[in-house]
C-alpha cells in the first residue's frame, strides 16, 4: 500500500532538535524530500548531509521564524529547489515558563513571537503555493498545554490555545482548495525545551516531572507520519497524545 509520504516535499521548522529533528528522520526515511529550517545552521546542515548521505533528500535552510521575509525565502528557496510544497509542519516553539507575577514580559513577547507569529508567517508562506496546486497540509504544534492551563503556563499555553484557533479557522477556508489542516498536541516529550526556562524552580520541576514521564520525540514523528499518509480525502484536524503515565 502506498504511504502517501513518499516524494512529498515537507517543509520542517524547529529541525534542529528534538521533535522537528525526529519527524525530519522520520519523514525522510520513508520516502519525504525533508526541507529543514531553524536558526543554528550547523545542526540543520549537518542533518540534511546524514539523510543524503543515507540516499534521502534534503535541504537546510536558515531561518528565524520570527522574520516574516526568512520565512518566505525557506518557502520559495524549497519550491525553486523540488517545484512544490505539500505539506508545512510549523513546528517551531519556546516554552520559558515562569508565573505571571514574575513579570518576564521579554520572555512573554518572545513566545508571541516565535509560538503564534511564527506559525503565521509559515502559514502566509505556503498558502498562495498550495492554493495554486489546489493541494496540500499545513501541520501546527500546539500542545496538551493548548487544551489545559497549568501554573507558570499561562503566556505559553495562551500560544498554543491561539495555534489550535487559527488551524481550526484556516482549515475551514482552505478546504475548498483542498489544503488539509492538521494540530498536533503533544504531552511531554523529552527534547531541549525546557532549557529555555529561566526561573530555576520552575525549570527544576519540569525537568524532574518530564525526566519521570516523558517520552521520546519519535513518538511525535509516528503521529505526524500518520496525519500525512493518509488518503487526500481523509483530514486528520488534531491529535492529542501524552505519555501514558502523564497525569
Ligand atoms: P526543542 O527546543 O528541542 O526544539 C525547538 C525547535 O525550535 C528547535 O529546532 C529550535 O531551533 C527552533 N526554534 C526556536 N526558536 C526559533 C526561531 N525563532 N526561529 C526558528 N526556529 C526556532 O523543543 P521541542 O522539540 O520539544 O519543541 C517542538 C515543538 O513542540 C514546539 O512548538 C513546542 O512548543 C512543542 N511541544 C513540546 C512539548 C515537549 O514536551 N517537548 C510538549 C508539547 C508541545 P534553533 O534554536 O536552531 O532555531
Amino acid at each position: 500500500m502506498e504511504n502517501n509520504i513518499k516524494g512529498k516535499v515537507v517543509i520542517i521548522t524547529g529541525a534542529s532538535s528534538g521533535m522537528g529533528e525526529a519527524a525530519a528522520k522520520h519523514l525522510s526515511a520513508l520516502g519525504a524530500t525533508v526541507v529543514l529550517g531553524a536558526r543554528r545552521a550547523d545542526r540543520i546542515e549537518k542533518l540534511a548531509k546524514e539523510i543524503v548521505d543515507d540516499g534521502g533528500k534534503a535541504l537546510a535552510f536558515a531561518v528565524d521564524v520570527t522574520q516574516r521575509d526568512q520565512v518566505k525565502k525557506l518557502v520559495d528557496a524549497a519550491v525553486e529547489q523540488f517545484g512544490r510544497v505539500d505539506v508545512l509542519l510549523n513546528n517551531t516553539g519556546i516554552m520559558p515558563l515562569s508565573l505571571m507575577e514574575s513579570l518576564h514580559l521579554d520572555e512573554w513577547d518572545k513566545m508571541i513571537d516565535v509560538n503564534i507569529k511564527g506559525v503565521l508567517n509559515g502559514i502566509a508562506a505556503v498558502l498562495p503555493y498550495m492554493k495554486e496546486q489546489k493541494s496540500g497540509q499545513i501541520i501546527n504544534t500546539s500542545s496538551v498545554a493548548g487544551h489545559k492551563v497549568f501554573s507558570g503556563s499561562a503566556v505559553y499555553s495562551a500560544t498554543k490555545f491561539a495555534v489550535r484557533a487559527l488551524t481550526e479557522g484556516l482549515r475551514m477556508e482552505v478546504n475548498p482548495y483542498n489544503i488539509r489542516t492538521t494540530i498536533v498536541c503533544p504531552g511531554a516529550v523529552k527534547t531541549e525545551l525546557l532549557e529555555h526556562i529561566t526561573d530555576a524552580n520552575v525549570r527544576q520541576a519540569n525537568e524532574d516531572y518530564v525526566g519521570a514521564v516523558g517520552i521520546s520525540s519519535d513518538s511525535f514523528a509516528r503521529v505526524v507520519a500518520f496525519a500525512i499518509s493518509q488518503p487526500e480525502d481523509v483530514d486528520i484536524n488534531e491529535i492529542i497524545f501524552r505519555p501514558t503515565s502523564q497525569e
